[in-house]
């Protein structure tokens, strides 16, 4: 689906930064939306599930995406992705990530703050 401009529905592509209409920011727009992804249940190993985190922040970071939920399972594949996120978070790739309160086996991870 071709992405659009969510200021003024030009269309615009994936590689684009800046709208090439109007100027707006594209990488901060959001539609407030929240993608669920699981990384704990197939089997993968832990190697595997990082680098699925990390291709699906990247993936949503060029879509209006707002929050990314990960399920992580209970243990060390959670342990990586709250390593991942924490240096994720330092780097400013992501704006912030915690806990899912309905869920402990969760982790939501917030990709853009509309200005
Ligand atoms: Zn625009």
């Amino acid at each position: 689906m071709q992405r659009r401009c969510l200021n003024c529905d030009f269309p615009v592509n994936e590689s684009d930064k800046v709208c090439p209409k109007c100027d707006s920011q594209l990488v901060l727009q959001t539609d407030g939306s929240t993608t669920t992804l699981d990384i704990a249940h197939g089997r993968q190993r832990i190697d595997d599930a990082m680098e699925q985190l990390r291709s699906a922040v990247a993936q949503h970071q060029r879509n209006p995406t707002q929050f990314l939920r990960i399920i992580v399972g209970s243990d060390r594949i959670r342990q990586a992705a709250l390593n991942e996120l924490h240096a994720m978070e330092s780097r400013g790739t992501i704006v912030q990530y915690g806990y899912d309160d309905r869920n402990r086996g969760a982790l939501i991870i917030v990709l853009k703050r509309p200005k």
